[in-house]
This record gives C-alpha cells, sequence and structure tokens, in this order.
C-alpha cells in the first residue's frame, strides 16, 4: 500500500469499500481516515511530537502552518462525515448520531452496543481475496489433528447423511468418510459443502471410559481475580503464613518487575510453573509490562480476542494461522452484528497496546478481525456457576458441534 499513513488513502480505500458493497469493512477503513487525520492535528498542538500513536512517521521541529492547521481540520471533517454515512450504511444509527455530538473526543464513542440494541448488522460471507486455508480448515490442518489423535480412539473424518429417513422414524443412516488426506479427490472441507466434518469414535467406548482429554491454552475469565491461575483459571490455592516455596509468591510472573511509569508489578499469577511458562510462550511475554488494567472491563469473548491477537503479535502469526483458530468451524451465510465500539475500536485498541502498525501490518486489517471474531464466537463453550463465568475455544468442541459449513 502506498502512504499508508495519509488519511486520504484510507478515505478512497473506504470509498472503494462501499462501492463494492463490503460495507462493515468501509467502517474500519473510514476510522482509521479519522484517527491518522486527527493525529496530524494532534501534532499541530504538541510541536516536535511523533505524528500518530505510536506511529512514528513523521517528526516536526516547529508547528504545522495554519494552511497546513486547516487543511487537517477539512480532512478530520471529511474523514468523520464518511464515517457517519459507513456508520448508516450498516445500520449503526446510534454511533453515527453520536459521532455527531461529539466530533472532539478522544475516543470517538463511548457506549457498547448491546447485541441488537443500537447495533448494526451484516451478513459474514467469504471475501474473494481470502485463501483457501482462511476460509475453511485445510487438509494439512486435518491431517495435523489426526496425527494427534493416533493414540486415541478418535478421528476427524466426514460425515454425510445419504437418505433422509421417513417422518418418525429414527433410523438415520450416516456414512463416514474417514479419508481427509491430500490424495483423495474433494477431501478439503472447502470441497465438501455436502458433508460435515466431525470427531468419531473408532470403536465402541465402554460407559465412563475417557476417550479424549482436549487441552487449550485460548479461554478467559470474565472477572479474573489476584486468587485465579491467570493461565488455566482454577482458584489458587492459599498462600502459607510462612511464605514457603511453595506460596503464592513462588509464582507470581517473573517478567517484567514493573508496568511502564509505575511501581505496580505485572499482577499475573500462575498455579505452577507449567501454566507460568505454558502463558509465557502462549502470548504474555508480548502482554506483560503492557498496562492492560483497561482489558479486565471487556466481555469475556473480547478477552479471548485479546489473548488470540496477542498470540499472533508474540508469534509473528496471521491471526487466522492462530493453531486453535485453523481449527475452528468457520459459519458463513450468517447475521452478525456491528458497531464502531465493539467490531472496529476495541480491537483497535488491542492491537495498538501491543504495538501493532495498523496501518501497515495487513495481517490485522479489518477483514481479519471480523472473521477472527466470528469464529471465536461460533466455537466458544462456556459455563457460569456462582458468577463466574468463564469461557475457551477449543479445538475439539469445534470437531463435536454440529454447527459446520
Ligand atoms: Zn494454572
Ligand atoms: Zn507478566
Amino acid at each position: 500500500m502506498k502512504l499508508p499513513y495519509h488519511p486520504r488513502t484510507w478515505l478512497d480505500r473506504t470509498e472503494a469499500l462501499r462501492q463494492r458493497g463490503y460495507l462493515e469493512l468501509a467502517v474500519g477503513d473510514a476510522y482509521k481516515a479519522v484517527k491518522l487525520a486527527k493525529s496530524i492535528l494532534s501534532v499541530s498542538r504538541r510541536h516536535g511530537a511523533n505524528i500518530g500513536y505510536g506511529m512514528g512517521f513523521c517528526i516536526l521541529s516547529q508547528g504545522l502552518s495554519p494552511r497546513a492547521i486547516n487543511h487537517a481540520q477539512e480532512l478530520v471533517k471529511e474523514a468523520l462525515d464518511l464515517l457517519r454515512q459507513c456508520l448508516v450504511d450498516v445500520d449503526c444509527y446510534s454511533d453515527a448520531h453520536q459521532l455527531l455530538q461529539s466530533d472532539d473526543m478522544e475516543r470517538l464513542t463511548t457506549h457498547r452496543a448491546c447485541q441488537d440494541a443500537g447495533a448494526g448488522s451484516y451478513v459474514l460471507r467469504r471475501y474473494y481475496w481470502m485463501d483457501n486455508e482462511h476460509f475453511s480448515r485445510s487438509k494439512d490442518v486435518l491431517t495435523q489433528v489426526n496425527e494427534e489423535l493416533r493414540s486415541t480412539p478418535c478421528k476427524v473424518g466426514f460425515s454425510k447423511i445419504p437418505t433422509t429417513p421417513e417422518a418418525g422414524s429414527n433410523n438415520w443412516e450416516v456414512s463416514i468418510d474417514w479419508d481427509t488426506s491430500e490424495s483423495v479427490h474433494g477431501s478439503t472441507e472447502n470441497s465438501r459443502p455436502d458433508a460435515m466434518l466431525g470427531l468419531f469414535a473408532t470403536r465402541d467406548i465402554r460407559e465412563g471410559e475417557t476417550i479424549l482429554v482436549d487441552k487449550t491454552d485460548v479461554s478467559a475469565k470474565r472477572v479474573l481475580c489476584d486468587t485465579d491461575c491467570h493461565h488455566c483459571l482454577i482458584d489458587l490455592p492459599k498462600p502459607s503464613a510462612e511464605g514457603s516455596e511453595n506460596s503464592l509468591d513462588s509464582i507470581l510472573c517473573s517478567g517484567s518487575p514493573y508496568l511502564p511509569g509505575t511501581r505496580r508489578r505485572c499482577s499475573a499469577v500462575y498455579c505452577s510453573t507449567t501454566c507460568q511458562s505454558a502463558a509465557r510462550d502462549s502470548h504474555h511475554s508480548i502482554m506483560c509490562g503492557k498496562d492492560f488494567t483497561w482489558a479486565q472491563g471487556l466481555m469475556i469473548s473480547d478477552k479471548i480476542l485479546l489473548q488470540v491477537l496477542a498470540y499472533c503479535v508474540q508469534h509473528g502469526c496471521h491471526p487466522l494461522d492462530h493453531p486453535t483458530v485453523t481449527r475452528l468451524t468457520p459459519q458463513y451465510g450468517v447475521k452478525r452484528y456491528v458497531s464502531l465500539f465493539d467490531t472496529i475500536e476495541e480491537p483497535i485498541e488491542m492491537l495498538l497496546e501491543l504495538g501493532v502498525d495498523i496501518f501497515v501490518d495487513q495481517r490485522f486489517d479489518t477483514w481479519v478481525l471480523i472473521m477472527l471474531k466470528a469464529r471465536i464466537d461460533n466455537n466458544k463453550w462456556g459455563k457460569n456457576t456462582n458468577d463466574k463465568e468463564m469461557a475457551a475455544v477449543r479445538s475439539d468442541n469445534s470437531w463435536l458441534q454440529n454447527l459446520a459449513y
């Protein structure tokens, strides 16, 4: 992309997306245009400062000329007008109205749309530029999963119901095709719209027999306390009075001792060194030492989103190539709610906090975030007991549920 830090680039992209009917994506690009245009104005108030938050694309030793400031103000107005139009395009009338009233807000919106109240909507579909690997579960993923299941009486395969039983009959005839290998014609999920991927037992199972234990590194608790393990989420044992080797202090995060500019330590605590290193190797290294206290108030699925994004930044991978995300059931043709805060602003704030250049790094473009959120929502399982709402994204659930594309 040429000139990724110029608001005009994003204004043009917004118009192109609107013309092609990608209205939900146009909102994201218009938001970026506003963010860039506002950053130019903010520089005019702070001589010698970087333009943009963490973007570092221009340093001025003197302030902008009155003519340049005037031009920047016009850009802000144009970008805000376009963002309002984009929000109206997807029926986000309350967001559009709120923008109209508050042009100078640091954060563009302050409220969260709750489902259909105040939110617009769109239908999730395949974007034509998506790779097959990102559209559905690839044969490499299926081969890898079956390799991991080798020691269990389980296997992933395609199921098909060739004939529908007569009304009132329970005699469903199901054929299962175990072969997901590359050599078999039409063995990818993408090319088998007639069949459904699932996890099947390869032999009879005794009552009470454990056949599969699925672990996940992607889980979150609505309210994470100091007494919860920050990785496996179990209640931590009470520390002993003497402060022995096994007390809570011995498994505090050993990364950055203090958050920048504060005397506060990283608050992550773990039940074991196993959890400590698992969290560090997964996503905590990139988050440690950064102030994510604001993330405590996130909805549970957004906490999962943050964790997945942190993993991707830490490991330098595309979000749809995240090892768990590649196994999740995609679902297209469904109605999804959209709001400026939930769909655009909040994920972008996460990425900025994680140090991602949202204008250059196309791995985190709006369509990727939209697809990622949809996949998390479609595969999230959780429980809510004693006000301890928790949820996880687990690959075994994605094989067991019947919502496959
Ligand atoms: Zn733990
Ligand atoms: Zn830490």
